[in-house]
C-alpha cells in the first residue's frame, strides 16, 4: 500500500461555491492531516480562496493551506487588479478562466458540466463565446500578459485550467519567456490534448496534472476521462520530474479528497507506475510546482500562506 502522507494536493475544491461541496476549508484541512499531508491548494470557480486559506492554515498548522484566485468573469476575467490582490495576499496560483472559458463553453455548454449538481442559474451562467486569452489574431491580450509577469513576480504558479489546446502553447511560451512556471490542469478533461501534445508542453517547461477525478464516474459520463493506462502512459512519457499527481476533488459523488488521491496512486501502482515515482508526482513536484524547497519543511515562520 502506497501512503500519500507528506503528499501535497494541488487542486481541492472546498466550499462554499456555486456548487455542492463535500466540507469547508477546514474539512479538508482536517482530512488532510488525518492523513498526514503536508499540503493542499483551494480552488474556487468564483472568489479567491485567500481568506479561508489563512483562517484554515491558522485552525489546522499542521497542514499547509495555499490559496488560489481563478479568473472567470466572477473576479472580472483577466483582471490584473484581482490577481495582483490576491497574488498580494498570499495566493499561489492563478487558474485560467474555468466553465467561463471560450472552450468550456464549446465542450460542456455555458454555465454547466453536463450535470444538475454542476451547472448555475442562467444569470451566472457567464452565455456568449466565453473568454479566451488570445485575440482575434492569435496574439496574446496585454492583460493576459501582465497577469503572467505578476505571477512570476510574486512567485507563485499559472494553472492553464479549461483553455484550448492552442492558447495553452501560446501560454506556455509565455511563461518559458517571463519564467513563470506553468501548470497545466488535469490532462484528458479540458484540453482533450493527446500525449504528444502534453509531451511537447513539458519540454517546453510546463508541468502536467494528471487529476484523480478524471479517472472516476462522472468524468465517464461527461465523456471527458482518462483510462489508468492513459495515465501510466503519460507519466512514461512525460516523466515524473514534470508530472503531478492531486485530485481535482471535493464534489459530493467523488470521495473525500485524501480518500481520493490514495485510491487513485494505488490504482496506478498495479498498472504498472513505480512506487517511488508516485511518491515524487505526489510529494516533490508539488513542491517545486509551489517554489518551495525540494523535500524540507516549509520555511521557519512561514504559516500565514493562503
Ligand atoms: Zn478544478
Amino acid at each position: 500500500m502506497i501512503t500519500i502522507e507528506g503528499a501535497i494536493d494541488l487542486h481541492v475544491h472546498a466550499g462554499p461555491e456555486l456548487f455542492v461541496r463535500r466540507g469547508d476549508a477546514l474539512d479538508f484541512a482536517e482530512r488532510a492531516r488525518a492523513a498526514g499531508m503536508a499540503g493542499i491548494l483551494l480552488k474556487a470557480h468564483h472568489e479567491a480562496t485567500t481568506s479561508r486559506a489563512q483562517l484554515a492554515s491558522r485552525l489546522v498548522p499542521e497542514v499547509e493551506v495555499y490559496g488560489s484566485i481563478t479568473l472567470n468573469r466572477y473576479v472580472g476575467g483577466f483582471n490584473p487588479y484581482a490577481v495582483g490582490a490576491a497574488l498580494a495576499l498570499g495566493a499561489r496560483a492563478v487558474f485560467m478562466p474555468t466553465f467561463h472559458s471560450r472552450e468550456h463553453i464549446a465542450e460542456f455548454g455555458a454555465g454547466t458540466y453536463g450535470i444538475a449538481a454542476m451547472t448555475v442559474p442562467d444569470h451566472l451562467s457567464g452565455s456568449g463565446a466565453g473568454l479566451s486569452v488570445l485575440d482575434d489574431g492569435g496574439e496574446l491580450l496585454p492583460e493576459v500578459r501582465q497577469i503572467v509577469r505578476l505571477v512570476a513576480e510574486h512567485g507563485a504558479f499559472l494553472a492553464t485550467a479549461h483553455l484550448s489546446t492552442t492558447e495553452i502553447e501560446t501560454l506556455v511560451e509565455e511563461c518559458a519567456s517571463v519564467g513563470t512556471r506553468c501548470l497545466i490542469t488535469h490532462a484528458f478533461h479540458v484540453p482533450r490534448g493527446d500525449e504528444d501534445f502534453y509531451r511537447r508542453m513539458a519540454r517546453r517547461g510546463a508541468y502536467v496534472e494528471i487529476a484523480a477525478n478524471i479517472a472516476y464516474p462522472i468524468a465517464v459520463h461527461q465523456g471527458h476521462a482518462m483510462t489508468l493506462q492513459q495515465a501510466a502512459d503519460l507519466i512514461a512519457s512525460v516523466g515524473p520530474e514534470r508530472t503531478v499527481i492531486s485530485t481535482d476533488g471535493g464534489q459530493p459523488f467523488a470521495p473525500w479528497p485524501p480518500d481520493l488521491l490514495e485510491a487513485f496512486v494505488n490504482s496506478l501502482a498495479n498498472v504498472g507506475v513505480a512506487e517511488a515515482d508516485l511518491r515524487r508526482m505526489i510529494c516533490t513536484t508539488p513542491r517545486e510546482v509551489l517554489g518551495l524547497p525540494a523535500d524540507s519543511a516549509p520555511p521557519e515562520g512561514d504559516t500565514t500562506t493562503g
